[in-house]
C-alpha cells in the first residue's frame, strides 16, 4: 500500500487566507483543489509538502458567469460543471468536449479546471513509486540529475497531459493569478514554458483564480480530438484542439491549431494563416494545414508509446479535428 506523507491540511474560508498561508509556508507547502492529481503524486513521493493549502473552501474561486463581455469560470469549478455548463456548451462547446474527456464522472466531479491548468507534466520514468524510481536513480525532474528520455539531456520533457489548456488557447483564454503580491492576468498561451520540470509561469504562491474566455466570434467553428489508449480513464497521448474562424459559410478569416500531450508545453501550429486566410476551406486546405502541424512537432519517448507512430497521427488527428467542424456544420445548415 502507498501511504501518504505527514503534512499539515489547512481549509481557509477567504482567498486572503490562502495566499496568506502559501506565504508564510513557502517552501514547504501547495495549493491542492480537488487533489486528484497531487494526492496520487505524493504517494509516489513525487511532492512531500509539510502543508497543504485546500482551495476548496474558497467561496470566491467559484461560478461560471458572464462578465464585461467575457465568460468567467472560478477556478474551484468541477470538471462536470465545466462539461454541463449552459454557457461553456453555448459558446464553447470544444471545452465542454475536452472537460468531458477527462478520467471518468467520479474524479470530473471531485478535479477541477483550475487543477487542470495546473497539471503536473507527465513522464513513463517519473509518474511511477518512489521505490521504482529508485531502482532507475531517478531523473532530473525529481530526485535525480539525468534524464532518460533525452540522453544526456539537461531539461525535463515530461508531457503536458491536460485536456483543456490546448482548448482554451484556441478559445484565447486567459487566466487570473492570485498571491500576496497582488494579482495578474496571463494568457493561458503564455502560462505555459517548455521546462517540463515546471511548465507554467506561475509562481509556487500564485493561486489561479478563474479562467476567462472573450465571447467567440460568430460562426466560430471548434473541436477537440484526443488520442488516447482507452477510450475511457486516461490521459491524451496526443490532442488537437482547433478552431476555425469563417470570414463568410465557406472562406476561412483564421485558424487557430494546438497539439498536445507530446512535450512539455501545448504547441501552437504556426504560419497556418499564410496557408488558410481568405481561402475555401476545402480537401487541399487540410492537408497542407495537417502536414504543416505534422511538420512542427515531434514527440519525444517520454511515455511507453512508440513516436513515430505518435507522429504520425498528429496528421490523422488533425483531418479529423476538421472534418468534425464540417460535419457539425452540415448538421447545423
Ligand atoms: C485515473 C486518473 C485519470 C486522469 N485522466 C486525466 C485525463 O484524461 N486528462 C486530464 O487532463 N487529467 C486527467 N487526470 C488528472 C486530474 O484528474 C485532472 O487534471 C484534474 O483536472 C486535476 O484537478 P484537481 O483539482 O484534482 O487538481 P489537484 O490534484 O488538486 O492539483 C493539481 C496541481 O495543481 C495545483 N493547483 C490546483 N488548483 C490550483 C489553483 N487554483 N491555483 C494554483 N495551483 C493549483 C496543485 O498544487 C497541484 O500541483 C486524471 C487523474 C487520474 C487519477
Ligand atoms: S523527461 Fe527526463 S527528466 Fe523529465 S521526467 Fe522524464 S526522465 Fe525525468
Amino acid at each position: 500500500m502507498l501511504r501518504l506523507h505527514p503534512y499539515r491540511y489547512h481549509r481557509p474560508r477567504e482567498l486572503a487566507g490562502a495566499l496568506e498561508l502559501l506565504k508564510v509556508h513557502a517552501g514547504n507547502v501547495m495549493p491542492i483543489a480537488g487533489g486528484t492529481d497531487l494526492m496520487p503524486n505524493m504517494k509516489h513521493r513525487l511532492f512531500t509538502p509539510g502543508h497543504l493549502v485546500s482551495l476548496k473552501g474558497v467561496e470566491g474561486l467559484y461560478g461560471i458567469e458572464e462578465r464585461d463581455g467575457e465568460i468567467w469560470i472560478g477556478a474551484c469549478e468541477s470538471l462536470t460543471s465545466v462539461a454541463s455548463a449552459p454557457l461553456v456548451k453555448r459558446y464553447y462547446p470544444s471545452l465542454a468536449f475536452a472537460a468531458s474527456t477527462i478520467a471518468n464522472p467520479m474524479i470530473r466531479n471531485q478535479g477541477t479546471i483550475g487543477g487542470n491548468l495546473c497539471l503536473d507534466t507527465r513522464c513513463t520514468y517519473y509518474n511511477q513509486t518512489h521505490f521504482w524510481r529508485q531502482a532507475l536513480g531517478f531523473c532530473l525532474k525529481r530526485d535525480g540529475d539525468v534524464c532518460h528520455v533525452v540522453k544526456g539531456g539537461t531539461r525535463c520533457v515530461a508531457a503536458h497531459s491536460a485536456d483543456t489548456p490546448p482548448v482554451l488557447i484556441t478559445l484565447g483564454a486567459s487566466a487570473d493569478l492570485a498571491s500576496t503580491e497582488g494579482t495578474r492576468t496571463i494568457g493561458v498561451e503564455e502560462f505555459f514554458t517548455a521546462d517540463g520540470v515546471w511548465n507554467t509561469a506561475r509562481k509556487p504562491h500564485e493561486v489561479v483564480t478563474r479562467v476567462r474566455l472573450p465571447k467567440p466570434p460568430a460562426g466560430l467553428r471548434t473541436s477537440y480530438q484526443k488520442l488516447r489508449e482507452r477510450k475511457s480513464v486516461d490521459f491524451p497521448i496526443l490532442s488537437v484542439a482547433l478552431a476555425v474562424a469563417m470570414a463568410d459559410t465557406d472562406t476561412v478569416a483564421s485558424i487557430s491549431l494546438v497539439v498536445s500531450g507530446l512535450g512539455a508545453k501545448p504547441r501552437t501550429i504556426g504560419q497556418l494563416d499564410d496557408i488558410a486566410a481568405g481561402r475555401q476551406l476545402d480537401a487541399g486546405i487540410i492537408e497542407a494545414v495537417a502536414e504543416q502541424a505534422y511538420r512542427q512537432c515531434h514527440p519525444l519517448a517520454n511515455i511507453i508509446v512508440d513516436s513515430d507512430w505518435r507522429r504520425a497521427m498528429v496528421r490523422v488527428y488533425v483531418r479529423r479535428a476538421f472534418r468534425d467542424i464540417q460535419s457539425k456544420s452540415e448538421a447545423a445548415a
